[in-house]
């Protein structure tokens, strides 16, 4: 098994503190689709977003560690999905930023970010395109001294929220990214669709959208290899909140079947329960160690070890899908009542397979390398 060193154990204490003070209102954050202000509080007095932001404006590592993300996005993952993606989003949004922004704009934003004073958007989906982003149709052109954006971005979290998004156009005939503060003329944003498991979820829309040159980010036309950067230190990090989910699922549906009599016995006692329960326990602790795994190695070198992120991402929300799957069966008729916590968890598991990278496309590029020589 991957133990902890104490530096991840106390920050790991430090998220299960604001894990446990956002439970009592958990569901209802999970139901929200703007910013809940009870998480947004927990988190902010907790200074975990400066584990997202580079010390050197204002956030806590000189480089970012993604087993400290990944282990804080257990931790809140398990009490609450709303949390998790607020945590996670700052650096998700943000990244991009720290790794290929001009000095003014990163003094302007990542100081605000990592004290969660301003919220992180990352935008790259559009209505015609998902995971094929060499599609996006989304322009941008230089005219003099400012970059001029149009298109339309879907399914952008923290759209209507957030203070700014990192936004991927097409330019020329190459692919860049651009800093668009929320309040520029000519951003609109409105409500994105209702989904199973609620999220702040906005449609972005550019008309001619102006902003200074100093705006972008990365090299012109070259904005896969800041993306790739992105996924190299955040997709392992939606394994951790992949595993936290799926100990809160293991934790519900154990509890119940210690509680509940059927045929005399606690349920934990019929053997198709302990079996099920025994299963989700090996899936989980499998889930866990191979991502801290997996995160640790990141650290030192994300892109050199993007293969076991994208293997960890898959074996974690797969893994989460089945347990929580399993927990539900366990609880029986309980645990369909719309508003339980395993109906909750169960919705909740189903987006960590499609987003940062669905389950196939993971697998299909993995397949590749695998055919190049990987290992
Ligand atoms: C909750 C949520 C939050 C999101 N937040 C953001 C955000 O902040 N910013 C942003 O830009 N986007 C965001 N997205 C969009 C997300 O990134 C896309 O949903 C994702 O990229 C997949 O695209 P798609 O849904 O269009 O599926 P498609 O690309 O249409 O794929 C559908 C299915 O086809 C299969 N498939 C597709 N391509 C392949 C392939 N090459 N090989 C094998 N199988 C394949 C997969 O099974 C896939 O699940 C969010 C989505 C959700 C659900």
């Amino acid at each position: 098994m991957f133990d902890l060193g104490p530096r991840h154990r106390e920050v790991r204490e430090v998220a299960r503190e604001v894990a446990a003070k956002v439970e009592p209102f958990a569901a209802e954050a999970d139901e929200a689709v703007t910013v809940h202000q009870g998480c947004l509080d927990a988190l902010r007095a907790s200074g975990l977003a400066r584990y997202v932001v580079p010390r050197a404006y204002g956030g806590h590592d000189e480089v970012l560690d993604p087993l400290t993300i990944a282990v804080v996005r257990e931790a809140l993952m398990y009490s609450s999905a709303h949390l998790d993606s607020m945590f996670g989003m700052q650096g998700v949004g943000s990244y991009s930023l720290s790794v290929g922004g001009s000095e003014e704009v990163k003094q302007e934003w990542l100081p605000k970010v990592a004290a969660l004073d301003a919220i992180a958007g990352l935008a790259l989906t559009e209505p015609d395109v998902g995971s094929d982003l060499r599609a996006v149709t989304t322009t941008m052109e230089v005219d003099g001294d400012e970059l001029v954006v149009n298109g339309r971005k879907s399914f952008i979290t923290n759209g209507g929220a957030a203070d700014f998004y990192c936004t991927m156009v097409r330019e020329g005939d190459g692919w860049s990214m651009v800093l668009v503060p929320a309040d520029t003329p000519g951003l609109t944003v409105e409500r994105g669709a209702d989904l199973m498991a609620p999220h702040i979820l906005g449609e972005l829309t550019y008309t001619d959208v102006r902003v200074p040159a100093n705006h972008r980010l990365g090299v012109p036309g070259k904005a896969f290899s800041l993306m790739l950067q992105t996924l190299a230190v955040f997709r392992i990090t939606v394994a951790g909140s992949a595993v936290g989910l799926a100990q809160a699922a293991l934790d519900e549906a154990k509890t119940h079947a210690m509680e509940r009599e059927q045929f005399g016995k606690p349920l934990i006692e019929l053997g198709a329960v302990s079996q099920k329960l025994a299963q989700s326990w090996t899936d989980v602790e499998a889930a866990r160690a191979f991502v801290y795994r997996a995160a640790a190695l990141a650290k030192s070198d994300p892109l050199g070890h993007l293969d076991y992120s994208s293997m960890a991402k898959v074996h974690a929300t797969e893994a989460a899908a089945a347990v929580v799957d399993r927990s539900l069966q366990t609880m029986g008729r309980f645990g369909l009542v719309r508003g339980s916590k395993i109906e909750r968890l169960y919705r909740n598991a189903r987006p960590l397979r499609v987003y940062e990278g669905a389950t196939e496309v993971l697998l299909d590029s993995l397949a590749r390398r695998l055919a190049k020589g990987a290992r």
